[in-house]
């Protein structure tokens, strides 16, 4: 370099930070923040002839005049010059480049080296630097050591005095997110190399988070590209040093290859510089977030602000923050494949430091310039997914992770949270998918079968007075609906609801109204008010003409294909029968349509894999061949679905019956999810309101009398609210009585004290206290009242259940009632063209069941060794026709054997 040279250099490069004091009064020295988003002028005789607040884009490639301070903008750019001023002045810096992109830079400083000169570097470096230093190393003779620079002791052996010229740093590293000591290392490579410079590549941290200068390095440069410009809209790179040897020499390469920023990519530097901290501070926080989701779903996660990242307490030496990149391991290439692919907020894209949020793969995209051999040598995982944080709301980008990870099949909900799949479920899956052509994948979920059941209910005490703000008691009543999932391999479903006029019918899955589905999607709950879009569409285009389906199969099929279609997700359209069957009498009052909405909510969230169920304990022996499962219907009180699920399971449910009744009060579906027995009191009545559990109900044994007398329960509940505004005294006596009967009932059922007999006759006199109240509100009716007669001759309590629409009584049974007497009570009743059940009462809620007693629902864990979901049977069995399907036998058997033969069929699994 000439001494012109040198001069015109020192004029342009030569640009110290500026004080923060004044000589007047002492001020802080400016925060980053500040320093970030004042522009200073490089030379403050050159004041702007304008006075323009942003600097000026001087787009032009030469300069007027002899001796001035800019001539070709290869050499000098005003707009450059401002740039370059204010990266020193953030960067701790002396001096500052700003060069084509972050490639560039390293061309410019690794054109330091001579041949024969030996460079050491990490072994999980960016690609690109990769890729230019085995250019380097096969043609100009410098020699490259790739070591672990997160262990500083791998550094010494292959420390070359006299020809180790150059060290190259990045920490945290990209991907893994491995950390460097630059302190460290630079101190043990000046004290036996004092010639090596330390270079640091600062891409991930940006100025803001690290300033590599002040811990020793010699050269730091930044992929401006990322954070430094933070908008993706150009490329750029920027060198920093404090050496004016190595800037001269850097400064003579930029001049001469002519790889210097251009002004209008300057300009936009400069701008994005400006709103470094703001964003970063954002985009570090979210990270942080993000990095603690995936943690707790039990992934490998690298990111330094987790509190067991290796080498954290060294970044937190060096750094002032954890950054914006993180990356996670899923133990499978395929299901990281998937995640990235699933993702909507998250773009697909190498790079990072962008305001938007980014998802890649480095191994197939950023590293693979790196070949595989190299990568593995490198434990660069191939299933390694990388995410880059921007600025997003945060509750966006978890949502939207969640829900790529969920439709991946990496995690699922259970227990209402969500959970891993382990990978060697999913690859057993993945495995059969492939070996069983005629099993579509997105039919996978569902090859396999199972059964669902839940129990109806009765009202014991409350009913109307309940609309009124009166306290009633429901309990689940043994009388179950069953229902059967088996798959199909014609991408179609079918629903066949046996005891609504055996309706059946099958849709072609692709055929329904998708178009106006808004899918509420895995972690979200349904909203309040139903879709009446998707309703209205199901009705006009899926469901036959209203006149040709049997009365109440109509609603029934809406809400089947409503539930179907809403919980859809991804390209999740399982194919599958389902049939169900019912014990209950329909329509009575007793709940079948609570028991028919949680059947179907189960089935279908268990298609979708939005719940999972625990297998069932072990049993302490094998059942033997005739006897029934493990567990029986009638319960122990084992409760082993767990509780978040049974709530998922009531949500859906609630919004079936939603479909069904319009504004139901969720009682229903609530008893019928969680069994036993439980208190509801309606809101707006300035007490306390909402449903609570009777913990120590105890079951009891009623006779169910359906009076086949259909009557209209909006018109029973109106008339009732009528009488209430005629006669006001009269009935709020009436009601305030009945709040006196639940409470009492309630505290004598809870009681583990009273003694049985006391508590058979408390509820006997209530129960004929509360009907007696019914009659005077006007909803009993001749015929309720014949039955009440006959079992009042065996003096036993009868009372009205329910709003009077279904027309049953129910008759508390005392255990000391005579099994004679007893079966001529119901020889009676039937006599007299009534339907007499017999049942217990505060029993188990939902159950499931897989009859093969290899746990589908459990996904999470192996059963008896295996992982693969149980297969149905095929017609064929070890070349012998196989016996009757399940679903034939379901269809087929007595309703009275339903109960046992569903028991028999394996182990139930109950709320
Ligand atoms: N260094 C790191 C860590 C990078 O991630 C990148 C680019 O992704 C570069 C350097 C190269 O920067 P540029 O793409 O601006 O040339």
């Amino acid at each position: 370099m000439g001494t012109n040279e040198k001069a015109e250099f020192a004029s342009q490069y030569s640009l110290p930070t500026p004080g923060s004091d004044s000589p007047s009064f002492t001020r802080k020295p400016y925060r980053f923040s500040t320093l970030c988003a004042t522009v200073e002028n490089p030379n403050s005789s050159h004041k702007d002839q304008h006075g323009s607040s942003s600097v000026p884009i001087y787009q032009t490639a030469t300069f007027k005049g002899i001796g001035g301070e800019y001539d070709y903008t290869r050499s000098g750019n005003p707009t450059r010059t401002h740039l370059e001023h204010h990266i020193a002045k953030i960067s701790s810096a002396q001096h500052a480049f700003a060069v084509s992109s972050g490639m560039a830079a390293l061309d410019v400083i690794t054109r330091l080296l001579k041949p024969g000169s030996e460079v050491i570097a990490g072994d999980d470096i960016y690609g690109g630097t990769n890729r230019l230093l085995t250019y380097l190393r096969t043609h100009m003779g410098v020699t490259v050591h790739h070591i672990d620079t997160t262990k500083p002791s791998t550094v010494l052996p292959v420390l070359n005095p006299g020809k180790t010229a150059m060290v190259l740093l990045e920490t945290p590293t990209n991907p893994l997110l491995k950390i460097v000591d630059i302190a460290g290392i630079s101190s043990m490579v000046k004290e036996k190399c004092p010639d090596a410079i330390i270079v640091v590549d600062n891409t991930m941290m940006s100025p803001y988070l690290q300033r590599p200068l002040e811990h020793g390095a010699d050269i730091v440069y930044d992929s401006a590209t990322k954070y430094l410009s933070g908008h993706h809209d150009l490329m750029a790179g920027v060198i920093t040093c404090n050496r004016d040897d190595l800037a001269q020499q850097m400064a003579f390469t930029i001049n001469a290859v002519g790889n210097a920023l251009t002004p209008f990519d300057s300009f936009l530097l400069l701008r994005g510089t400006k709103t470094l901290a703001i964003r970063m501070d954002r985009q570090q926080s979210t990270s942080l977030l993000v990095a603690q989701m995936l943690q707790k779903l039990g992934f490998v996660v690298h990111y330094p602000g987790l509190p067991d990242h290796p080498g954290r307490e060294i970044h937190e030496r060096i750094a002032d923050g954890y950054g914006a990149v993180l990356s996670f391991e899923t133990g499978d290439k395929e299901l990281s494949e998937r995640i990235v692919g699933a993702t909507r907020l998250w773009g697909i894209s190498v790079s990072f430091g962008c305001v938007n949020s980014l998802i890649s793969m480095p191994c197939v995209m950023s590293h693979a310039s790196i070949d595989p051999a190299t990568r593995a040598e490198r434990g660069l995982p191939e299933d390694l997914i990388r995410l880059c944080v921007g600025i997003e709301d945060p509750a966006d980008l978890l949502d939207d992770l969640r829900h790529a990870l969920v439709e991946a099949n990496a995690i699922t909900l259970a227990a209402n949270d969500f959970v891993r799949i382990p990978t060697v479920v999913n690859k057993a899956a993945e495995k059969l998918a492939l070996s069983e052509p005629r099993v579509e994948r997105r039919n996978l979920e569902v090859a396999q079968e199972w059964f669902v059941s839940a129990p109806g209910k009765v009202i014991l005490f409350g009913e109307h007075a309940v609309v009124h703000g009166v306290t009633a008691l429901a309990a689940s009543v043994d009388l179950r609906c069953y229902g059967l999932t088996t798959p199909r391999y014609d991408n179609k479903i079918s629903a066949h609801f046996a005891n609504i006029s055996n309706f059946y019918h099958e849709w072609d899955i692709d055929s329904l109204p998708w178009d106006v589905v808004t899918a509420v999607l895995p972690g979200d709950v349904h909203p309040e008010a139903l879709d009446q879009k998707l309703l209205d569409a199901i009705n006009e285009r899926a469901l036959p003409p209203a006149d040709r389906m049997p009365p109440k199969s109509q609603p029934a099929a809406l809400a089947f294909l409503y539930l179907y279609m809403a919980l859809s997700h991804g390209n999740q359209r399982p194919a599958f029968n389902f049939s169900i069957r019912s014990t209950l009498p329909v329509g009575a009052g007793l709940g079948s349509s609570a028991a028919f909405s949680a059947c179907i909510a189960t089935t279908i969230l268990l298609l979708y894999k939005r719940i999972t169920a625990p297998r069932p304990p072990a049993p302490t022996r094998p059942p033997t061949k005739n006897e029934p499962g493990h567990l029986h219907t009638s319960h122990d009180g084992r409760r082993a679905i767990p509780q978040g699920t049974a709530e998922e399971i009531n949500r859906w449910a609630y919004v079936s019956e939603q479909v069904l009744h319009g504004n139901p009060s969720g009682v229903d579906n609530s008893v019928v999810v969680y069994g036993g027995a439980l208190s509801y009191t309606k809101p707006g009545f300035g007490k306390k309101s909402g449903m609570d559990k009777v913990h120590g109900f105890k079951s009891l044994k009623f006779l169910l009398v359906d009076s086949k007398i259909g009557r209209n329960t909006k018109q029973l509940v109106a008339n009732v609210a009528q009488k209430k505004m005629e006669e006001p005294e009269a009935v709020a006596k009436m009601f305030d009585a009945i709040q006196s009967i639940s409470d009492e009932a309630r505290l004598a059922l809870d009681d583990p004290e009273m003694p049985r007999e006391q508590l058979l006759n408390a509820l006997a006199a209530y129960i004929t206290e509360n009907h007696e109240y019914l009659v005077r509100m006007g909803v009993s009716h001749e015929t309720l009242e014949t039955i009440r007669a006959k079992c009042n001759a065996y003096n036993l309590s009868t009372k009205l259940t329910g709003a009077g629409g279904g027309g049953c009584a129910v008759t508390l049974v005392p255990d000391d009632f005579s099994d004679n007497d007893l079966k001529s009570l119901i020889n009676d009743l039937a006599g007299a063209n009534f339907d007499p059940y017999l049942t217990s009462v505060g029993g188990s809620g939902l159950g499931i069941l897989s009859p093969y007693n290899r746990s589908p629902l459990n996904a999470g864990e192996p059963v008896n060794g295996s992982v693969t979901p149980p297969e149905t049977p095929t017609d064929e069995v070890n070349g012998e026709l196989a016996p009757k399907s399940l679903r034939e036998h379901f269809i087929s058997i007595k309703a009275e054997d339903l109960n046992q033969w569903a028991d028999a069929r394996g182990q139930w699994m109950f709320v």
